[in-house]
């Protein structure tokens, strides 16, 4: 009840409580309800505070409300790409995001996960990236490089994720997410999450985001 109170929808309420949680943390408390409302949004907060849960519920919500909607209807034949795109530093980190999606998606029927990160063959990527996906998940210089090729469709992107941002600036990632955003539709919704916002991080959430609202836990 505490979950659905969020503005979460049955299929992933339920799948919440069967991975044993009995209330939302402070940043998913806070930062679910603003991130279904589908406004941009920047949130300071650490790991560990639960906020890998706080971009894939509303991450799932969107991929549950697209599938309710006529006019979003897949189209056999035609090119499905990702409703969510989550841009993350490391293989670890996409790892733990592609979990959290299995975990928390167990509700949602025939979910299509993908992640794509350096320093492994790009020939399994390039064949996960032409198969229907709800959600890739994927380190930029790699997602750039596999965009090189024209297997990435990032035509139907309605939510992007930047998670550690400010650690994917450490690592030199600036131009490779920039690149990025510029092939996302404009429209989308942007949700940022890093320790700070100061600096060059604060820089890139003014280029990719639209009067966001603020976190800070
Ligand atoms: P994170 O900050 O996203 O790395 O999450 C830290 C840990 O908290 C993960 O192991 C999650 O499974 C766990 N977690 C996330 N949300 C909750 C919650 N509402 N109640 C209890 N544990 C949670």
């Amino acid at each position: 009840a505490e979950f659905a109170a969020l503005g979460l929808s049955a299929e992933v309420v339920s799948a919440i409580t069967r991975a044993g949680y009995n209330e939302p943390t402070p940043v998913q408390a806070r930062a679910v309800p603003v991130a279904l409302t589908g406004v941009d949004l920047l949130v300071s907060s650490q790991t560990g505070s639960g906020k890998t849960a706080s971009f894939v519920w509303p991450a799932l919500q969107a991929i549950l409300n697209a599938r309710r909607d006529p006019a979003k209807k897949r189209v056999k034949g035609q090119p499905c790409g990702p409703r969510v795109l989550v841009l993350v530093p490391t293989r670890e980190l996409a790892l733990q995001v592609a979990r959290a999606c299995a975990t928390y998606g167990l509700g949602l029927q025939g979910l299509r996960v993908a992640h794509v990160v350096g320093g492994v063959p790009y020939q399994a990527q390039l064949k996960a990236l032409r198969a229907p996906l709800d959600v890739l998940i994927a380190t930029p210089g790699r997602l750039l490089d596999l965009m090189g090729s024209g297997a990435a469709i990032l035509s139907q992107v309605e939510m992007l994720v930047l998670d550690e941002a400010d650690r994917m600036l450490d690592m030199g990632f600036i131009d490779d997410i920039t690149a990025v955003a510029e092939a996302l539709p404009p429209t989308r919704q942007t949700l940022m999450f890093s320790a700070t916002f100061a600096g060059s991080v604060g820089n890139l959430a003014r280029t990719l985001t639209r009067d966001p609202q603020r976190i800070s836990i």
